[in-house]
């Protein structure tokens, strides 16, 4: 089983690294090989995705991706910023269905900034399209305005776009998903404004012919945002376009306490996956060894479980991290009065010691 580390920038090294110790610590036959992405490999190679790192990604049967970005980074042309490599490896891989999950769990109920009876138990799950929509939409940039309110002054535009087949295969990945949980979909849109949302609902409406035993309900974007703050625990599996999920799987995040703890996985229609912590490269505490890499673990554990066919493996590394959490054990970002605060080795070692 070939994994390429792609740990990248800021905390990446840090949390990639205990991922690694966990991994080994299975006793698998996996070859990991290392390569530089993001800003570290724009420092080396002169370019975030270099050719190399791109070969290794496109070889492996999974990628383990920490988190690349730097403020330092800022003012380079677009197409060399860091965090142009993760969009680069989604559309090279193909990586169009991204699952997040948000689940709260019983012992950080407490790092929530909602009431713990609105998060307790919390467990959703949002599968957001990964390479269309507004993020790869063309014509783009930056023009003279023809017409609009400002003719003659400086203008910037995007293009908002999905084609049939794109909505078609994402629906599809998010029926199934609803099926292995609670058989219940909201789609979200914005189909009152957008011409897309419109496409994207009539779409989504088909496809539920084939998945009769899946309960579907349609929310606008506007009213998602709320309703997850408001009732949470009112939705299980979401699926929505490439904006909307960007922004709702953060705002979903951030309703468990900790960006720190969630994983994620991108995947193409060959299993083949990209797993990363939900959270980014984090430069204001890279370096100091307190990073929480328990997001990074449970990526690992989705790799082993969508890409690598070892589910026992996933499950093994799931409820040692759930161990950890009942001994007490925190990182600073999930801290609470009570609880031990450790370091990012200290936790890679206690999930070590769980298994
Ligand atoms: P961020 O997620 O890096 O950090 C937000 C806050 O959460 C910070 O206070 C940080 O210290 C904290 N945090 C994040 N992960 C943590 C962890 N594992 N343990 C403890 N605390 C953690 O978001 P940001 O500050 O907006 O962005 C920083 C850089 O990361 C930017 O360059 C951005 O472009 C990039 N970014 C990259 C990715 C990615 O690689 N997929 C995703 C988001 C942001």
């Amino acid at each position: 089983m070939k994994i390429a580390l792609l740990p990248g920038d800021g905390i990446g090294t840090e949390i990639v690294a205990e991922a690694v110790k966990v991994l080994k610590a299975l006793n698998l036959p996996l070859d990991m090989q290392t390569a530089d992405v993001g800003g570290t490999a724009y420092d080396k190679h002169d370019h975030p995705l270099p050719p190399a790192t791109l070969q290794l990604a496109q070889e492996a049967d999974a990628v383990l991706f920490g988190a690349v970005g730097d403020w330092k980074y800022d003012k380079l042309e677009r197409h060399l910023r860091p965090e142009q490599a993760i969009l680069g490896l989604r559309k090279a891989l193909g990586l169009y269905a991204n699952f997040r999950p948000a689940i709260c769990y019983k012992e950080l109920v407490g790092a929530s900034s909602l009431k713990p009876e609105l998060v307790a138990g919390l467990d959703i799950l949002i599968v957001r399209e990964l390479t269309g929509d507004i993020y790869f939409g063309t014509p783009r940039g930056r023009r003279t305005a023809a017409d609009g309110h400002f003719p003659g002054s400086e203008e910037a535009f995007d293009t908002m776009r999905y084609s049939r087949p794109e909505i078609e295969r994402i629906a599809h990945t998010a029926f199934q998903a609803a099926q292995k949980r609670s058989k219940r979909l909201t789609s979200v849109d914005k189909n009152n404004v957008l011409e897309t949302s419109q496409l994207w609902k009539d779409v989504v409406v088909e496809v539920a012919q084939q998945y009769p035993d899946v309960q579907l309900d349609h929310m606008l974007v506007d009213n998602a945002a709320m309703q997850l703050v408001k009732a949470p625990k009112n939705f299980d599996v979401i699926v929505t376009g490439n904006l909307f999920g960007d922004i709702l799987s953060d705002e979903a995040a951030m309703l468990t306490g900790s960006i720190g703890m969630l994983p994620s996985a991108s995947l193409n229609d060959k299993n083949q996956g990209l797993y990363e912590p939900s959270h980014g490269s984090a430069p204001d505490i890279a370096g100091k060894g307190i990073a929480n890499p328990l997001a990074t673990i449970l990526s690992a554990a989705m790799m082993l479980r969508f890409s690598l066919g070892q589910p026992e493996a996933a499950d093994r590394i799931e409820t040692a991290v759930q161990k950890v959490l009942e001994q007490g054990l925190r990182t600073g970002d999930i801290y609470s009065e009570g609880t031990q605060k450790v370091g990012t080795a200290q936790m890679g070692d206690a999930v070590v010691a769980a298994l």
